[in-house]
């Protein structure tokens, strides 16, 4: 008995071991099948094994040739009668297939892929998935999902009722993924499961090996979602526990600085005399998102724990002022502060702010940065070094080893995603400089919309205060979205304004017509519409789906350039302005419209960057469901800033609900963060981050929207675990510890860690 507790355990410790070797320990992947997995990124079994399916075909739920029904996403299951591969033009190939069941038949027509003639034979028997138009006298899709079920119309099924796709490519069909990994899953047979009883029984959720079976190969679409609930949550509780103990390594053995500096006192009594001045000073009076945004920077100052505290807000929200106070609040605990910017010119700007903020306060604040003269320099390090100077504003010349402050209990740091880890946790370990015991407070400061659940997850060891109010509401601005069909009235619109004697811009996704900048976009595009919806569930989206490819569909700035000055516009000036045009030429265009002597403005995203016409009251945006949300909201801040009032038109090409409903969040909203958080629930997270952040890449069923809540759970099971073994070595939780460093090994050396 004991000889055959040993054996299997030493089998279950082998097959979770075995998540860790190379994709060709993996039965039928050759060196040739390992080289094609690895340019997918897959490289060992733990990789391959979360290469989730990105679709599930329910074959319950198929319908047949009679069934499918005109405008709706249907799967329907035939033989295919006959394949044909033709070419109407030189580059555009169209392979057309007869599909036939027992009730009749349905054409399908495939752009662009001519290797499905090679791949597909009449006599095979497919399920096929997309959007059902009725058109010519027959049922037709175009571009649909295609699954071959058997080879030839006679073969019994092999497959279950609910066939995984997953993400394949040309030459690896979803097919051999299917196979290698369900040889993938054999091999990992009876793997530990890293997560407690406490949380399994909490959640109810499956262990994680028969999660990671169900979401390959599930018998029913409701035993695919909680195996998908239970690794999803797996993703997060792994990335706060390696968030959250990184933060506590900086923490690890220090002092941390309480500042005396209560929330309510703000309005009442301030305790000290500084932040009591400083509030005297105020030009203004503050908006209710910085009071209360104040509260919680206190609120963290003043607990007896090292804060790392970040305030979110877009740009002219008032992040400085809230600075301002936190370092009133190190002075009157008899200690300095440094305040981290990315440029000199920030550094000028905000030590502008801090001279009037802070005048007759007796707060001594001193700028450093990579211009400042050297006997200057000098003077500001023995100043700093001694504790006469309270404060620093400075680029990265802070960071130099000779900067050694008095007694420093806060660093600020502005934009901090400009600046390296490295930067970051140097500025930080300055208080060490002077007392190696002390640890001090720091503030993050950010103008990226980031919604509080993704930055939960991407900052777990972080609170947050969000600024989304700006106090000079100057913006007058409408937006409004047309369908292709009423573009006319945009135009009309512009028209007025033109007549008044504004300008307007006119925007288009493309320069001119080549079939691969059309491609470049349309890809960019399915990325940024989400179309592979994983609420879809059951119902089988081709997300590859790009319409009938009408090559005069996109709006291409030349082209309609051309045909603005001649018709619409014919009595103003209308001018072209694109990013294959020589630098010269842009800046005379650009001059040329900025002193009004044109008037219609026509051009790609170009314009996004630092543009400011104030006399420019519209902007026209073509096909706008190409562009992401945050894009357009950059596009559309062009207009409505100076005294005149703007109107914004977005045309969308795409008359789905869908590409509406999206366009329509922009009538609705004028705050980039809301706009932000719309398009990320469209999205999965590693289409949005990509790897940029240490982490993200680690999530790949994670939606930070959708899953907000279970982000949330996870931070707090987190918290809870490692305040009880905060380096997870006890028996209970030694195989989580493992499992995170194993996941985040990359990352955690990067740290040093
Ligand atoms: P951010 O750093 O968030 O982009 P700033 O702190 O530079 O914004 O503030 C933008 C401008 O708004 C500054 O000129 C600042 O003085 C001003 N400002 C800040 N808060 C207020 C307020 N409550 N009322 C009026 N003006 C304010
Ligand atoms: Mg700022």
């Amino acid at each position: 008995m004991a000889a055959f507790t040993a054996n299997s355990s030493d089998k279950r410790l082998n097959a979770t071991l075995s998540l860790e070797a190379p994709v060709t320990s993996v039965r039928l992947i050759s060196a040739e099948r390992a080289r094609m997995l690895s340019s997918m990124g897959i490289h060992s079994v733990r990789d391959l094994l979360s290469h989730y399916p990105r679709r599930y075909i329910d074959l319950s739920s198929v319908q047949s040739t009679q069934s499918a029904m005109h405008g709706q996403m249907c799967s329907v299951e035939g033989i295919i009668k006959d394949i044909k591969l033709k070419r109407p033009k030189p580059n555009l190939p169209i392979v057309e297939i007869t599909l036939t069941d027992e009730f009749g038949f349905m054409m399908i027509t495939a752009f662009r892929q001519p290797w499905l003639a090679k791949q597909l034979s009449a006599g095979m028997r497919v399920v096929v998935a997309g959007l059902v138009r009725f058109e010519y006298g027959a049922k037709r899709m175009a571009n649909p999902y295609i699954e071959v079920l058997s080879e030839s119309s006679s073969d019994s099924k092999s497959v279950g009722s609910i066939i995984p796709v997953h993400p394949a490519t040309e030459k690896l069909s979803a097919a051999n993924m299917r196979r290698i990994i369900s040889n993938a899953l054999e091999m990992t047979e009876g793997i530990y499961d890293p997560f407690p009883m406490e949380f399994r029984a909490k959640y109810g959720y499956m262990s994680r090996g028969r999660a990671i079976k169900n979401i390959h190969f599930p018998n029913t679409m409701s035993d695919m979602k909680a195996a998908r609930a239970r690794l999803t949550y797996d993703e997060l509780l792994l990335l706060e526990l390696y968030l959250m103990s990184n933060a506590s390594m900086r923490a690890v053995g220090k002092k941390p600085f309480a500042h005396v500096y209560p929330p309510d006192t703000l309005d009442e009594q301030p305790v000290g005399e500084c932040v009591l001045k400083l509030k005297e000073n105020l030009p203004f009076a503050l908006t209710q998102d910085q009071k209360q945004a104040l509260h919680e920077i206190a609120k963290v100052m003043a607990a007896p724990k090292c804060a790392n505290h970040m305030v979110l807000g877009d740009v002219g929200t008032g992040k400085t002022v809230l600075c301002a106070f936190a370092f009133a609040s190190a002075k009157d605990n008899g200690c300095q502060s440094m305040f981290m910017v990315p440029t000199e010119v920030l550094c000028e700007q905000h030590a502008k702010t801090f001279a009037s903020l802070f005048e007759g306060t007796g707060f001594k604040f001193e700028v450093l940065s990579g211009s400042t003269p050297d006997d200057k320099r000098k003077q500001i390090i023995q100043g700093f070094a001694s504790g006469q100077i309270d404060g620093l504003i400075g680029t990265h010349a802070l960071l130099e080893d000779d900067v050694v402050p008095h007694k420093l209990s806060l660093a600020v740091i502005d934009e901090q995603q400009r600046f390296g880890v490295e930067q970051r946790a140097k500025l930080l370990s300055k208080t060490s400089l002077c007392d190696e015991d002390l640890i001090c407070d720091a503030l993050y400061l950010t103008a990226t919309p980031i919604p509080r659940s993704l930055a939960l997850a991407i900052y777990g060891n972080l609170s947050l205060s969000y600024l989304h109010q700006k106090p000079h509401d100057s913006i007058k601005r409408t937006t409004q979205v047309f369908s292709k069909g009423e573009r006319l009235s945009a135009y009309e619109a512009a028209g007025e304004q033109l007549e008044a004697g504004r300008q307007v811009y006119v925007v288009c996704p493309l320069i001119g017509k080549s079939t691969k900048e059309r491609d470049a976009l349309s890809k960019e595009t399915r990325n940024a519409e989400g179309q592979d919806d994983e609420e879809n569930q059951g119902l089988i989206i081709s997300i590859e789906d790009e319409g009938d490819f009408k090559d005069d569909d996109v709006a291409a700035a030349e082209s309609l350039c051309d045909m603005l000055s001649k018709t619409t516009f014919s009595g103003y000036e209308v001018a072209l302005l694109h990013g294959r045009m020589r630098p010269s030429d842009k800046h005379d265009i650009m001059e040329k419209f900025r002193k009004g002597k044109i008037d219609v403005l026509v051009s790609t995203t170009v314009i996004e960057v630092g543009v400011d016409v104030p006399n420019a009251s519209v902007m026209i945006i073509e096909d706008a469901d190409r562009f992401g949300l945050s894009q357009l909201h950059q596009l559309r801040g062009r207009v409505g800033r100076g005294e005149h009032e703007g109107f914004v038109y977005l045309i969308s090409a795409s008359a789905s609900d869908k590409a509406i409903e999206r366009l329509s969040a922009m009538e609705k909203t004028d705050d980039g963060f809301e706009l932000a958080e719309f398009d990320l629930s469209l999205r999965r997270e590693g289409d949005i981050l990509g790897n940029r952040q240490s982490g993200m890449s680690a999530l790949k069923l994670v939606n930070i929207i959708r899953d907000k809540d279970l982000i949330e759970a996870a931070r707090s099971d987190a918290a809870s675990i490692l305040d009880k073994d905060p380096f997870l070595k006890s028996e209970e939780y030694r195989l989580l510890g493992y499992e995170m460093h194993t996941v985040y090994k990359d990352e955690l050396s990067v740290m040093g860690g």
